[in-house]
């Protein structure tokens, strides 16, 4: 089987960026997990179901089609699409980051996705990212890496991918936003946000996407 690299780490750590470039330079299969938390948290507030109603949102979770097209350039994201819509786009919005975390602590949202997941590394050949990949999506992945950064340059890094974006948040707002999910993300009782006992951290404070992809690389090549 071709290797499977774990990325995991909390809210702008830069793991997008990092893993997309991985992947790109060892020809591996990007696998962005955030955004399939992030569709279903959009389906459920497109279609007005409460958070807390755990039947509805399990239903809509485990019936609905996600589909995950790589993207042609490093600048843009994944595309993302849900029962046929795209949301590549709508994904992003603070309305969703601010619901996501919710939705991702609900283990029937969990396991429907994580079936998923593995199901694409099945075929091996795999960068994937997220909050729990090497602790229990692939917990027999051959790199596991954890990615960490300070709140202030993790929210001066949300702030540039804001500024393409659009929109406008103080880095204070940011710093909030970062803090709030990183403690729902981790406080939570199925798979919490947490490094894996055989997973390399990395601090990547003062380091580009760049150099960190190197670093990961250079432990792949290892
Ligand atoms: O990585 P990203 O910020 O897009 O993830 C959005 C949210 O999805 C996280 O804050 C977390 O609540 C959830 N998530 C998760 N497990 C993963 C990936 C993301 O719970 N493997």
């Amino acid at each position: 089987r071709q290797p499977i690299i774990a990325i995991d780490g909390p809210a702008g750590a830069g793991k997008s960026t990092v893993a997309r470039q991985v992947a790109q330079e060892l020809g591996l299969v990007y696998l962005d997990t955030g955004a399939m938390y992030r569709a279903i948290a959009w389906l459920v507030m497109e279609q007005g179901i409460t958070i807390d109603d755990d039947c509805a949102v399990a239903e809509l979770a485990t019936r609905c089609k996600i589909e995950l097209a790589p993207s042609q350039s490093l600048q843009t994201p994944v595309r993302v699409q849900i029962n046929d819509i795209d949301v590549t786009q709508k994904i992003r919005t603070v309305e969703v980051t601010s619901l996501v975390s919710a939705i991702a602590a609900q283990s029937a949202v969990r396991q429907a996705l994580v079936k998923q997941q593995q199901s694409w590394g099945q075929r091996g050949g795999l960068v994937a990212e997220g909050r729990d990949i090497g602790t229990h999506v692939f917990p027999d992945a051959e790199i596991k890496i954890f990615l960490t950064a300070s709140v202030g340059e993790r929210a001066r890094r949300r702030q540039q991918d804001f500024q393409k974006t659009g929109s406008i948040l103080s880095l204070e707002q940011l710093e909030q936003e970062i803090a709030e999910r990183d403690f729902k993300d981790s406080t939570r009782k199925v798979s919490p946000l947490q490094k894996a006992a055989d997973a390399i951290e990395l601090q990547t404070d003062g380091l580009t996407a760049s150099e960190v992809a190197a670093q990961i690389i250079s432990h792949y090549n290892q």
